[in-house]
């Protein structure tokens, strides 16, 4: 059981990684282990009848197997430095421009093409976002959808599974080093490489930090981003959605000067429930196919918190107010934006009676008992400069969905070559906590394939 490279986790960055490798050096013998299942049994049992919240599978399908957290994701693939990862400060902004656009070919070459490929460049949104204080970053974004990134996939495993040998329902437990290479632990076999590439994603994080502790590669961890979903009705972004598809608005609040931002924004999607190590969260996605779009759009609000000394566990922070938010609403909790500014929880009756369908079943709550005020009032303050560019955005109908959060994996110390300090050991994608999107996640795994193939 002895492999040239190993790569541990099948999400974008181990698939680009594997698929790079191969091109490369077609004579080099590589294995993925990954913890979750093959693509083609990815299932998620919610189906909104007979189980209508998340059970806790012991693998949960939509964070793990062949596609990673990106398998049943919006795909949408954001070209950028502006976010999605500090990818660039490691290998320099144009490369990482120019390997966001060779993962796009790929993508578009194995099943993507067709898809649109939006872009801020020219747009009259700048503008008109200025006049309100909203910054809208620049992007390119090519929307696959998940029904699209889904034959992306399959099409990239079946060009794969001949060329890499993929261990599937197999959590590698721990990586040891050896003469000249590395073994990889698994529960009823150990395997044998020169070279490893750990691209393990948010799931993998806890598993990522014993590993850096096992291995004393040293780390850091400052940094989570708290708040709601928003859920309003299509009509109220179309303007901005049709031309740009998503916008990547940042506004500074005038209370306290904190960064509150628009994220993931799923033009007619659906929002969905999000398990992290146990914790339900929330988050969204939306389809290609008209067939299968909503009525409503939805987007985060995030507020991003950095802790300094002595406090370390900014994760940790995260899940303690996802958690109150699981205590109270046994899942997630739903709240009208009307609702909230008056002080009371919203009811059963007060979400039925709205003018907008959900398409969560979450707990109708109180999200003022859960997230704390200063994030609180950040969010309501964007609601209120948002509805400038939006109307309607401010409407008491508003659906907000909490909460969300963004669990940054602490930041693995690597090289310019993504590399640890032990030769030969690479650490990728979300898991390194230097990227935390597919176009990044997928760059990095291209990136370490090349530098590998060249030093052979
Ligand atoms: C619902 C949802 C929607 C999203 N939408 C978008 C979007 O539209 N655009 C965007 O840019 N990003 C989106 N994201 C984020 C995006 O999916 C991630 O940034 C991306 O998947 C990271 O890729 P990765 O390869 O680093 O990690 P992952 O995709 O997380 O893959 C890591 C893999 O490693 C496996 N693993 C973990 N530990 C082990 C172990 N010990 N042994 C073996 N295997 C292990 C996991 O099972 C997993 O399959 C979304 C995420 C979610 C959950």
């Amino acid at each position: 059981m002895k492999y040239d490279v190993i790569i541990i986790g099948a999400g974008p960055g181990g698939i680009f990684s594997a698929y790079e490798l191969i091109q490369r050096k077609p004579e080099l013998k590589v294995a993925v282990f990954e913890a979750g299942h093959a693509l083609e049994k990815r299932h998620c049992p919610i189906d909104g009848e007979k189980i209508k919240s998340c059970i806790g599978c012991k693998s949960c399908s939509i964070m793990s197997g062949f596609g990673g957290a990106g398998a049943f994701s919006d795909g949408k693939y954001n070209i950028t430095n502006d976010f999605g990862g500090t990818l660039y400060e490691y290998i320099g902004k144009r490369q990482a421009l120019d390997l966001m656009r060779y993962v796009d070919q790929i993508n578009m070459r194995y099943g993507g093409e067709g898809t649109k490929l939006y872009s801020t460049a020219g747009t009259k949104f700048k503008k008109e976002c200025i006049q309100h204080d909203l910054h809208l970053l620049d992007a390119s974004v090519r929307h696959l959808g998940t029904d699209i990134n889904y034959i992306v996939l399959e099409n990239l495993y079946a060009d794969l599974r001949d060329k890499v040998e993929f261990f599937f329902d197999t959590p590698v437990e721990s990586v040891k080093m050896t003469d000249g290479g590395y073994e990889v632990i698994c529960k009823d076999q150990t395997y044998v490489c020169e070279k490893c590439i750990i691209s393990v994603g948010r799931s993998g994080s806890k598993w990522m930090e014993r590993v850096c502790k096992e291995l004393r590669i040293p780390t850091k961890s400052n940094r989570v981003d708290i708040g709601v979903r928003v859920e309003l009705p299509a009509e109220v972004f179309s303007h901005l959605t049709d031309e740009l598809y998503e916008s990547k608005i940042v506004y500074r609040t005038q209370k306290y000067g904190d960064r509150v931002r628009t994220f993931c924004m799923n033009p007619k999607g659906a929002v969905v429930n999000e398990n992290t190590n146990g914790i339900i969260t929330v988050n969204g996605h939306s389809y290609e196919d008209p067939a299968k779009q909503t009525e409503n759009t939805n987007f985060a609000l995030l507020v991003a918190k950095h802790f300094s000394e002595p406090f370390k566990d900014s994760n940790g922070y995260g899940e303690s107010i996802a958690r109150l938010s699981n205590m109270l609403g046994g899942g997630v909790i739903v709240q009208r934006f009307g609702d909230l500014i008056r002080g009371r929880r919203s009811t059963p009756n007060r979400i039925e009676e709205a003018f907008i369908t959900p398409t969560l079943k979450a707990t109708p709550g109180d999200l003022s008992l859960v997230l704390p005020k200063r994030i609180l009032d950040g969010i309501i303050e964007m609601i209120y400069a948002l509805d400038k560019v939006a109307p309607g955005t401010a409407n008491d109908d508003t659906l907000l969905y909490g909460v969300e959060v963004k669990f940054y994996n602490m930041e693995v110390e690597v090289t310019d070559k993504l590399e640890s300090c032990y030769k030969g050991l690479y650490i990728i994608g979300d898991g390194s906590g230097i990227t935390h999107s597919l176009s990044h996640a997928s760059a990095s795994g291209v990136y370490v394939a090349r530098n590998i193939a060249e030093s052979r």
